[in-house]
């Protein structure tokens, strides 16, 4: 297998001086990627959680040649298309009830940054002194310097630590300390929050963590009591993921904010959206300019993906999208009971189409460069896995077959052989 070294292309997450070269892709289908020599990996993590359906899924591909025919980028102050206004309308009708306003960016970080500043924004058109943001421990919501602030402190954003602003943090909601999540969720909301932002029910970067719907719907509970904003992340758990389309929908929240992207477009092409309650758009809606919502990226609304995301949404009208979910959430919970037994691994858990399990591994020193050492055995496995440290999942796209699961899951049980602290 060849890697491209001597390119000017800085990676990202990528330390060049550890991972010199990068395998070159020339073809990309269901799930699978091709490289240059004909080497051929399985994408178990679609591709960095965007791909939902499988790569290059042909409605999506075919909606956005057609589209081309009419339409690129188009300015959306005073003009729009009917790509974005059919893609608006089709959105509030499948997500959460009074989510009624469809704001248009690119990026899953984007769609966030604009989501707080909306919160911040409605507080302070209402005449409130409300601008603490408040967000879970361990979460993540994208690499801006905004997001960054309300995502968990790092390695990763240690060097930006003077930019980022202050947020009010709640301990992450593991099994059996819900409460002390909701008493600090009550006492920042009590003191005036602006906004509590969260991922529904996983936390993706921050080691695939689960939690429960009930807690889910308790943090709503506790933020309407005392009027503080409801952000919902759902940029990686939006499209499925989760075993709904949304993940709100499992607790029956109905957010005040909500933000998707990756799977929006079925991974096809980078889109996002921040969605809204009418009162958030109202309180931006005056005869003063300076009232007005003051965020635009070039691309908002790119006409051809809208387009994309169109396609999307009509291939999840299908019934077999919906049965598709569900088989692939019962071959990954066969395949990580296969695993519950083995002392190699901890806390092996599913939620929806995603699996995680966590590597059992000497202390000290070598945990910095596991992730990278896996990620190598991975790979020479021809498997895209990227586990998060020691924790590895598998979040595959949804055309995954069951023999295909079986080659990541026998990798990931040599893994264990070579890298795990004790035996089986
Ligand atoms: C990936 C991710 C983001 C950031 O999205 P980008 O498109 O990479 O900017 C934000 N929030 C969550 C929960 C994510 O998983």
């Amino acid at each position: 297998m060849s890697l491209v070294a001597n390119s000017p292309v800085w990676r990202p997450f990528t330390q060049h001086a550890l991972q010199p070269g990068a395998y070159k892709i020339v073809h990309a289908e269901g799930a699978w990627l091709t490289a240059e020599d004909g080497t051929r990996f399985l994408d178990a993590i679609s591709s960095w959680w965007v791909i939902t359906h499988g790569h290059r899924r042909p409605e999506i591909m075919a909606a956005i040649r057609r589209q081309t025919e009419t339409l690129d980028q188009i300015i959306f102050a005073g003009f729009t298309h009917e790509p974005a206004e059919a893609l608006a309308r089709r959105l509030v009708e499948i997500t959460q009830p009074g989510l009624d306003y469809v704001f248009y960016s690119d990026s899953g970080s984007t769609a966030v940054e604009v989501a707080i500043k909306m919160a911040l924004g409605f507080w302070r058109n209402r005449g409130a002194d409300r601008r603490r943001i408040v967000a879970l421990e361990h979460a993540y919501h994208g690499d801006t310097v905004g997001t960054m602030s309300a995502g968990a402190r790092s390695v990763f954003n240690a060097p930006y630590e003077p930019l980022l602003f202050d947020v009010a943090r709640v301990p992450f909601p593991s099994s059996g300390a819900e409460q002390e999540t909701l008493d600090a969720l009550e006492s920042h909301c009590r003191a005036g929050a602006a906004a509590f932002i969260v991922e529904p029910l996983i936390l993706g970067a921050g080691g695939m963590l689960t939690y429960g719907a009930q807690t889910l719907a308790e943090m709503k509970r506790v933020c309407e009591r005392h009027e503080t904003l409801f952000i919902a992340d759902e940029v990686m758990t939006g499209f499925g993921r989760t075993g709904s389309l949304f993940a709100c929908e499992q607790a029956g929240v109905a957010p005040d904010i909500a933000c998707y992207s990756k799977g929006l477009t079925g991974g096809a092409v980078p889109l996002a959206v921040t969605m809204c309650r009418r009162e958030i758009f109202e309180a931006h809606y005056a005869q003063d300019r300076a009232r007005a919502f003051f965020h635009s990226s070039s691309f908002t609304a790119n006409p051809i993906g809208c387009a994309a995301a169109l396609a999307n949404l009509d291939v999840w009208e299908h019934a077999d999208a919906r049965a598709r979910l569900a088989n692939l959430g019962a071959m990954q919970a066969e395949r990580a009971a296969r695993f519950a037994q083995d002392r190699r691994f901890s806390a092996v858990r599913r939620l929806g189409t995603i699996v995680a399990l966590d590597l059992d591994v000497p202390e000290s020193g070598y945990a910095a460069t596991l992730g990278l050492d896996l990620i190598r055995f991975f790979n020479a496995r021809r498997l895209l896995l990227r586990p998060l440290g020691a924790t590895v999942y598998v979040l595959p796209p949804y055309c995954v077959t069951g023999a295909e699961l079986d080659l990541a899951y026998d990798a990931i049980e040599a893994a264990a052989d070579q890298f795990a602290s004790r035996a089986r």
